[in-house]
């Protein structure tokens, strides 16, 4: 299930979800992000406790995709969250219900037929009541950044808000990566939505000042730094499709019918039947902030998983 981006270094890029990952140390293991599917979250713990116990299990953001496994994973070291990602931790908004959306990402009750069966996933799916008592979030809640020492290592928890307010990006110097969550979603579609563009293209200039070999993405394969060019040119082309739309006066539901980035590259994987919602929701939003009266940054509605 996992592959190897060092010796140290575990994450996997195939699941549906993120790219839940670990880094094994001298003394124990270190979580970064967990399965969204509850038989893929049991499985990493195993593979991950092999190695050692668990010391810490940190989330690079909160949406559902990168949180709801932590129940899997009670018992298993501390959770380190940044205060953005704690106050948000599966809250339940009009407009998403995350527990009810990670239910129906299981395949086999969504009858998506993506290919990626999770009969196993219905038999271990937690009441809501129970989930809700305990669904795992962090006992460590910090602002800014915050550096942890495991053994020989140094863990870098530099905040880089901009995809999401509590937005994380994990730095490992003796491993030479860093995990980013989803600052970098590496060739499938990037999820706009309620982010802060500007805040995210200073998240990426924060990125590339580290001495790194691999990134770790939150979606897709990993990579080197430069997908930060690449990264950055996507949020760019976003933001500069919708004023060009703006300027030539289109209305709002004439620039989401007619900008679209669907062809740039496909979705992350086992969400295909989403591409219309991400072109229609990063173009609405766009064209929401860049015709607001005063600039806004995180509206304090949810923003939708991913
Ligand atoms: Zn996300």
């Amino acid at each position: 299930m996992m592959e190897n981006v060092t010796p140290n270094v575990f994450t996997t890029t195939k699941l549906r979800g993120c790219n839940p990952s670990f880094v094994t140390t001298s003394d124990g293991v270190v979580v970064i992000d967990t399965p969204q599917l509850p038989t893929k979250a049991v499985e990493m713990r195993k593979l991950a406790e092999a190695h050692g116990p668990i010391r810490y299990l940190i989330n690079t953001e909160h949406h559902v995709d990168h949180i709801f496994g932590n129940y899997y994973f009670k018992g298993a070291g501390t959770v380190v969250n940044h205060r953005g990602v704690y106050d948000r931790f599966m809250v339940v908004y009009p407009e998403l219900d995350p527990f009810a959306y990670a239910y129906e990402a299981l395949p086999t009750a969504a009858g998506k037929g993506t290919g990626l069966d999770e009969p196993g996933g219905v038999a271990l799916w937690p009441d809501r009541d129970e989930y809700y008592r305990d669904p795992n979030k962090g006992t460590i809640v910090f602002t800014g950044d915050l550096t942890l020492r495991v053994g020989d290592h140094t863990f870098n928890l530099l905040h880089t808000p901009g995809h999401t307010p509590g937005q994380l990006a994990v730095h490992v110097p003796e491993e030479r990566v860093v995990f980013t969550g989803d600052t970098i979603f590496s060739s499938c579609q990037t999820w706009l939505m309620t982010s802060d563009v500007e805040g995210w293209l200073t998240a990426l200039d924060r990125i590339r000042t580290l001495d790194v070999d691999w990134i770790v993405p939150g979606h897709g394969p990993v990579v080197t730094k430069a997908c930060l060019d690449v990264q950055r040119s996507v949020l760019m082309e976003w933001k500069t499709a919708v004023a060009v739309a703006i300027a030539q006066g289109w209305t709002r539901e004439e620039t989401v019918a007619r900008v679209s980035f669907a062809e740039r590259y496909p979705v992350d994987i086992g969400q295909g039947y989403m591409m219309e919602y991400i072109q229609t929701l990063n173009a609405g939003a766009l064209y929401d902030e860049l015709t607001a009266a005063t600039a806004t940054t995180f509206p304090a509605q949810a923003t939708p998983p991913r």
